[in-house]
């Protein structure tokens, strides 16, 4: 809370001061800027030229050097402290020049490595749809359905667990809790947990409230109950993430939350198991 205070801040001061800068600095600051970019330049050169000398490169190709390093420095700038490490060996500097092309390729190749990568993880969906076409949802194992679903909120907080409790509602022992109870303000978006098929959109006459069902194919079903509106209809094709309905506290409910079932050929499971 109180960092994003300070990066509010922070940001809402950032423009004012570039704008200062800017205005005042203008003027003075870009011929400086320009002496220093040229000196910068000479000291390479001359690095080079230096270098290429002390190391009995002879001045022909010293020369040759520096040509190349001033190329290279002019094109990319950014790349200037190459010439530094040119230092470590007698013909790199000229050698980096003419490997560049490759290096450069190098790092495409690493970044299309890692497009792919993201690509087979961003498709979670994907990864679910493979599970249950091995084995209905039933049979799956924790081990290999966890994380399978995504989160059917923004931020996920417990306030009851699945599983056995002493009811809220009547206070007695040995209540059965059917779902997972996340912390949930009245009017928070809820999100599909899986791409699916709306097959419920209504009233749960066993405690739910307002209660949407999506099924996901091959046994497995997630439900959201205590509803305080629906944002789809029946039959209606979801998208994993999509918004569903707007929690509340509708049906047997004792403040509002999101209670979330996770139901496996018609029986409920342990959300946990897989979120
Ligand atoms: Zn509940």
């Amino acid at each position: 809370m109180s960092t994003q205070n300070v990066r509010g801040r922070r940001r809402s001061s950032d423009p004012v001061a570039e704008v200062r800068t800017a205005g005042v600095a203008s003027a003075k600051d870009r011929p400086r800027e320009t002496h220093r970019e040229v000196r910068r330049r000479k000291s390479a050169l001359r690095q080079v030229a230096d270098f290429a000398a002390a190391s009995g490169v002879g001045q022909k190709a010293g020369v040759a050097l520096a040509a190349t390093g001033l190329a290279l420095t002019v094109a990319l700038p950014g790349t200037s402290p190459v010439m530094a490490t040119s230092e470590s060996g007698q013909t790199v500097s000229a050698m980096s020049v003419g490997s560049q092309p490759a290096v450069s390729a190098a790092e495409t190749a690493k970044i299309d490595f890692s497009r792919a990568a993201v690509a087979t993880k961003a498709d979670p969906d994907g990864k679910l749809k493979q599970l249950l076409s091995a084995q209905s949802a039933a049979s799956v194992q924790r081990a290999s359905s966890q994380g399978t679903l995504g989160s059917p909120l923004g931020s996920l907080a417990t306030a009851s667990p699945y599983g056995y409790r002493i009811s809220p509602l009547t206070g007695g022992a040995g209540d059965f809790h059917r779902g997972q109870d996340f912390v949930a303000q009245c009017g928070t978006q809820v999100n599909a947990a899986a791409a699916g098929k709306v097959t419920f959109v209504g009233w749960h006459p066993y405690g739910g409230g307002n209660r949407v069902v999506v099924d996901h194919g091959n046994g497995l079903e997630t439900t959201y109950n205590h509803l305080s509106s629906f944002t789809v209809q029946m039959g209606q094709t979801v998208g994993r993430g999509d918004v569903v309905a707007l929690s509340g506290t509708t049906g047997a409910s004792t403040g509002c939350h999101l209670h979330f079932e996770v139901q496996a050929n018609g029986e409920v499971v342990d959300p946990m198991g897989w979120l």
